[in-house]
């Protein structure tokens, strides 16, 4: 397994929240125990959500949710190389680096279902002049029987309220499945959010992983458009179900998209000393992440959080994340 950090591939931590040992780092704020009761640790999110420099910027929030080992940690790791290079066109960094952030790892035993968030808020500046907050959250479900199912559906649900654009990453095709556990993840969230705001969640985006169609529909956007089309079009011949879920989702998030992801080969997926560095990753990989990553967060594509069509800030953040955490538990 990979530690969060090593020493010789430190990032520069000089900025924003400084955690005791001076790095920033991963940040479980919301745990599902075993007795399916969630724990929501506040002192930590207020630590971060209310640092001096963050708490009365706008912001933005930017969540990647989905199944265990499904490679979510791992592109959050780009993400924040991204992030702590901003403008820089070698953000993608040296070839021979370790990938380090959040935990990613080989192998499959269970991780904790429950939401973490990078404890740097980053600040960017949109084309617009204003400077806004950046959060990383990443959200791990179980999906392996129905009580984790539950569970699951609650911090999918959590998360896609509490953030501005929801990364759902699946591997290889968009399934039925896929689309049904989304609907009840929604429904969850609507439910919820119906006794407080009326307002629906913003951006989703299916991210496909390990993609093998790209003769079908090509890896990136405009593929990823054109197939979700194909995925999520109602038709009168359609079982009425699976017409429900298509109209549910639809009526769910303001916007839409999808991007097909190539395999990353099989070091990545299959060598348990694989340790992240670029060199060893499929080169069709690598120039869809090249694309990808600016396409979630370059300063004019972040999607700023908005409630009842208001833009909130970090401190209004955490107001909303533990009145949403109150819902759930009753
Ligand atoms: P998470 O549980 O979804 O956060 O998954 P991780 O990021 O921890 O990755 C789990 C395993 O999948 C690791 O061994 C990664 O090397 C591997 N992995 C990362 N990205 C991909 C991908 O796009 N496809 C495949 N097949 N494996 C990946
Ligand atoms: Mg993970």
């Amino acid at each position: 397994s990979n530690p969060p950090f090593t020493d010789k591939n430190a990032y520069d931590w000089s900025s924003e929240e400084e955690e005791p040992d001076g790095r920033a780092q991963p940040v479980q704020v919301l745990v599902v125990k075993d007795d399916h009761s969630f724990e929501l640790d506040e002192a930590a999110l207020s630590r971060i959500l209310l640092a001096e420099e963050v708490r009365d910027r706008e912001v933005v929030a930017v969540s990647v949710a989905g199944a265990f080992r499904k490679g979510k940690s791992f592109l959050m790791d780009f993400m924040l190389r991204y992030m702590y290079s901003q403008g820089s066109d070698d953000w993608l960094g040296d070839p021979d680096d370790p990938l380090v952030g959040f935990s990613w790892r080989g192998g499959s035993e269970r991780e904790t279902t429950g939401i973490q968030i990078w404890s740097e808020v980053f600040l960017v500046d949109k084309p617009d002049g204003r400077k806004v907050a950046v959060l990383l959250m990443d959200t791990q479900g179980t999906f392996d029987s129905q009580s984790t199912l539950r569970d699951s559906a609650t911090v999918f649900a959590l998360s896609t309220m509490i953030s501005s654009m929801q990364v759902y990453n699946i591997s290889q095709n968009v399934q039925e499945d896929d689309l049904q556990h989304l609907q009840l993840f929604t429904e969850y969230g609507r439910l919820a959010m119906e006794e407080t705001f009326l307002k629906p969640f913003q951006s989703l985006i299916f991210l496909v992983r390990d993609w093998s169609f790209p003769y079908e529909f090509p890896y990136g956007q405009e593929g990823g458009m054109k197939f979700l089309e194909k995925r999520l079009k109602i038709s009168e011949n359609q079982h009425e179900e699976l017409q429900n879920v298509r109209k549910h989702i639809h009526s769910c998030f303001t916007n839409i998209s999808c991007f097909l992801m190539p395999h990353p080969g099989l070091k990545v997926a299959t060598n348990p000393h694989f340790d992240g560095r670029l060199k060893e990753i499929d080169r069709d990989f690598i120039s869809n992440l090249r694309i990808l990553v600016p396409w979630l967060l370059s300063p004019q594509n972040l999607d700023l959080k908005e409630i009842n069509g208001n833009n909130i800030t970090c401190r209004g953040l955490l107001e909303y994340f533990k009145a949403y955490i109150k819902i759930y538990q009753g």
